[in-house]
């Protein structure tokens, strides 16, 4: 029956023969798109397919769309969320739409097990079985495989499954879904507006080598141990940075590694006069729920909140100004992602201020370790659902002249600003190029058709970055020096190969990154 949804329609609005009058629900922006991907996934055959876009994207609204749609297509769709104070939000927006539907969940009003369309929360689903009337499941945190959930797969191969998370990398996602759709990005949400650009300093972390490991994960208690000699410095740097930049104390979220970690954290902030509340997975959820609403407020009493892993997912406060990573991670790219995702939400204060960054200081090196693959995503996206991020290896720890690179040596900020000037002063050394360098490499690189680069120096750039992060070390200056002969047919100028070292790592284009991965293939091919 899934081939058939939607058949033809692949523009909005939609045909007026089903509907002669207005949808109600009106999509801005990437959010047909989003339709429009999936649609093109189920044509190919794909039933469990993952929306992959960033907060401030706007999912339920595209949700709310798509079961206005399937319900005037005969369907039933249940939209299943992660939370059960989450169920009387997605039907308080179905009820804006006048999307008709049902709440299955025990005492609410609107419970109607009658309605072709529901909302319900998975802890409902566990303890009463899941529903297979469903023609269609809009499944919210997708990211969150839950056994049962597999289950019902497993035992529903037709129920079509849409998914909708920011962060698609659990190991065993593509066991579950087929295929992903990248309506949009972060770097395009930064553009249009929906989400604010990070500042990102490189602070003082706590050395984790040679730590215990639990379940992949530096022991908490390691960290606990190996944080403590770094406590200090994290208030300083953040009064510091915070006067600064902003001129005063604002709305900060400390990660922790555990309860007592994070005690201690709040113990030194208020040692310095500074209010910071510990919020924990232990803590009564009505309590927890009321801390964050507090928070949540304008003149609220806190300078600050200190997560231990409650606050990564689904939380949105979002004139939180400022993020402290004091969890050093070796290899969970998704709690990184979901970490510094909370500094990026867009806000206009009551006084029409409007945020224009987040501030994240980074006291567990995670940013120097997962940095490529999070420039790739905010670039780019998901593109494959094979080999997740956190099923790989541990990331490895970047090296001092590595680091040289990525941070400003002076202020230790990420280098993400074009040109050699850091917004502190500092001026990146660089070697005078020939003018005939200089001539001979401004043209776009073209290879096969396909534009890799808009000059030799950028393409340079993008190798010099691919090969750092893939590959062994030992061999990367020579890795870089042949693909750049084999890209553009010509050896890369002497002064470029004697910057390896101190070129700054930039995001990498589908195009070149195509081109690698076709290199790959052709020698692997070349080898059998
Ligand atoms: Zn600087």
């Amino acid at each position: 029956m899934n081939l058939e949804l939607f058949p033809t329609e692949l523009q909005i609005p939609p045909p007026v023969n089903i509907n002669p009058g207005e949808w109600k629900v009106k999509l801005r922006s990437t959010q047909p798109l989003a339709i429009s991907l999936v649609h093109e996934q189920l044509l190919a055959g794909k039933k469990r397919i993952i929306i992959c876009a960033p907060c401030g994207f706007g999912k339920s609204i595209v949700a709310c769309r798509y079961i206005e749609r399937s319900l005037a297509k005969g369907k039933s769709p249940w939209f299943v969320v992660d939370r059960q104070n989450l169920v009387t939000q997605l039907s308080g927006k179905l009820a804006f739409y006048e999307i008709d539907h049902g709440v299955f969940m025990a005492g609410s009003w609107r419970f109607n097990a009658k309605k072709p369309c529901q909302v319900a929360s998975v802890q409902t689903l566990e303890s009463r079985g899941w529903d297979y009337t469903a023609d269609i499941l809009l499944y919210d945190e997708a990211h969150i495989l839950r056994k049962s959930f597999i289950e019902f797969v497993e035992k529903n191969p037709d129920v079509v499954v849409i998914g909708f998370t920011a962060t698609p990398f659990h190991k065993e996602i593509g066991k579950v879904y087929q295929a992903v759709v990248n309506p949009t990005t972060v770097n395009k949400q930064i553009e249009e507006g929906f989400l604010t650009p990070l500042r990102i300093f490189q602070c003082v972390a706590a050395d984790m080598t040679g730590a215990k490991i639990t379940a992949g994960e530096w022991a908490e208690n390691e960290v606990k141990t190996r944080g403590q000699k770094i406590i200090g410095d994290i208030v300083t740097t953040w009064q510091e940075k915070t006067t600064e930049i902003f001129g005063g104390p604002v709305k900060t979220i400390v990660f922790s590694a555990n309860i007592a970690h994070g005690q201690e954290i709040v113990d030194a902030f208020a040692a310095s006069g500074f209010n910071f509340k510990l919020l924990t997975g232990k803590d009564d959820s009505e309590e927890k729920d009321a801390i964050i609403e507090e928070f949540r407020k304008e003149n609220q009493q806190y300078d600050g909140l200190v997560s231990c892993g409650v606050l990564t997912r689904g939380f949105d406060v979002t004139d939180i100004q400022c993020g402290i990573d004091a969890r050093p991670l070796r290899k969970s790219f998704s709690e990184f992602i979901q970490k510094i995702g909370r500094t990026q939400r867009c806000h206009t204060w009551s006084d029409g201020r409007k945020k224009d960054f987040g501030l994240w200081l980074d006291h567990a090196n995670n940013v120097g370790r997962f940095l490529p693959e999070m420039l790739e995503l905010w670039e780019n996206g998901v593109s494959s659902l094979a080999d997740p991020p956190d099923a790989k290896p541990p990331r490895k720890e970047p090296t001092p002249k590595e680091k040289d690179k990525i941070f400003c040596p002076k202020c230790h900020q990420l280098w993400t600003v074009k040109g050699d000037t850091c917004p502190c002063g500092y001026k990146r050394p660089k070697k005078q190029s020939t003018m005939e360098t200089v001539a001979g490499t401004m043209r776009e690189v073209v290879l096969n058709h396909v534009k890799l680069a808009n000059s030799r120096r950028e393409l340079w750039e993008q190798i010099v970055t691919y090969v750092q992060y893939h590959g062994k070390p030992e061999t990367a200056e020579q890795r870089a020096y042949h693909n750049y002969r084999d890209m553009t047919g010509s050896k890369p100028p002497r002064e470029w190969q004697d910057e390896f070292y101190t070129i700054p790592f930039v995001t990498i284009s589908r195009a070149v990154k195509n081109e690698f991965t076709r290199k790959a293939i052709a020698y692997h091919k070349s080898r059998q």
